[in-house]
């Protein structure tokens, strides 16, 4: 069984039993969506991604490039590997850093 999540996104291929997954568990996502580069896929079912942006300096009238680093959680189901361009989506706080979930894998050819 794949919920529908809200979202205009691919379901994953597989299924898994996280609760914590939006398509397979009871997560519920809302809120904001980014896309960003997977850092790190070394601590479990947890992803680190990079967004960089460009801020604009009034006094310069330029642009400088600002990164932010964002902790995601992983379902098994989806499973995003270091190097992957990846969406992911607000949802409820899952522990102290985590308050977003990986929902897609735009393209993993990067890695
Ligand atoms: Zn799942």
């Amino acid at each position: 069984m794949t919920r529908n999540i809200g979202l205009d996104v691919p379901p994953p291929d597989s299924e898994c039993n996280d609760p914590n997954c939006p398509f397979h568990g009871v997560l519920s996502v809302r809120g904001g969506v980014i896309s960003g580069v997977v850092l790190s896929s070394k601590m479990q079912k947890t992803v680190v991604i990079e967004r960089t942006f460009e801020k604009r300096v009034p006094k310069y009238e330029r642009f400088e490039k600002r990164r932010s680093r964002i902790h995601a959680h992983n379902p098994p189901c989806i499973s995003a590997k270091e190097g992957d361009w990846v969406r992911i989506a607000e949802c409820r706080p899952l522990s102290k850093t985590k308050s977003f979930v990986v929902v897609e894998v735009v393209n993993n050819d990067r890695a």
